[in-house]
């Protein structure tokens, strides 16, 4: 059993190709990975009259309630949610990092998703930011050791970022957090 997944995507996502048809909130429910769970589809595919249902969705589970968010254009969507935290693509611009003020500024948990495919420079991050350590990405590039830079300024948690059952894992990222002796912080408590 992991300790904490919270960046997990479901048929929510609707436009996203990556996740099967098989990926649904109650499969997630019915094979617990974690005991600190949360489920972060795509803003864009949640909007409107589709929210509610997908709150409802997750939350009839007992899962934390995320969103990913598409970069600081869709920030002041996003603040008016009632979610329990925010997943971020910050890519290297200003728009992006006041996105992330913005939404820290709301006192719920601001991640930021795989830095290295986004290009964020993790030195124009705001403090208050949490850095994600993901095994979707975070083997594709050695560049994670820079992590370790980083140790006493942010917080890190491991997710998968699984679109499929069989990615429901943190095998790599657990692995690249003992190497670098990073401790994954648990943003929620376990939920009964
Ligand atoms: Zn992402
Ligand atoms: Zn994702």
């Amino acid at each position: 059993m992991l300790e904490q997944d919270l960046h997990i995507h479901t048929t929510f996502s609707t436009g996203d190709s990556s996740i099967v048809p098989e990926q649904t909130v109650d499969l997630i429910a019915r094979y617990p990975h974690a005991r600190i769970i949360g489920i972060s589809d795509h803003l864009e595919y949640v909007l409107d009259n589709r929210f509610d249902v997908y709150k409802e969705a997750v939350c009839s589970k007992g899962f934390y309630l995320g969103i990913e968010i598409g970069g600081g254009k869709w920030v002041s969507i996003a603040v008016e949610l009632p979610v329990d935290y925010y997943i971020f693509h910050c890519k290297d611009n200003s728009d992006d990092y006041r996105g992330l003020e913005l939404l820290i500024e709301t006192g719920k948990p601001v991640i930021v998703a795989h830095p290295f495919i986004m290009g964020t420079n993790l030195k124009k991050v705001p403090s208050g930011s949490i850095i994600e350590i993901n095994n979707r990405y975070i083997w594709r590039t050695s560049r994670y050791r820079e992590l370790a830079e980083y140790k006493g300024r942010f917080d890190f948690i491991l997710s998968s970022d699984a679109h499929q059952p069989n990615w429901l894992s943190q095998h790599i990222a657990r692995s690249i957090a003992l190497e670098l002796s990073i401790e994954e912080k648990l943003l929620f408590p376990e939920k009964s």
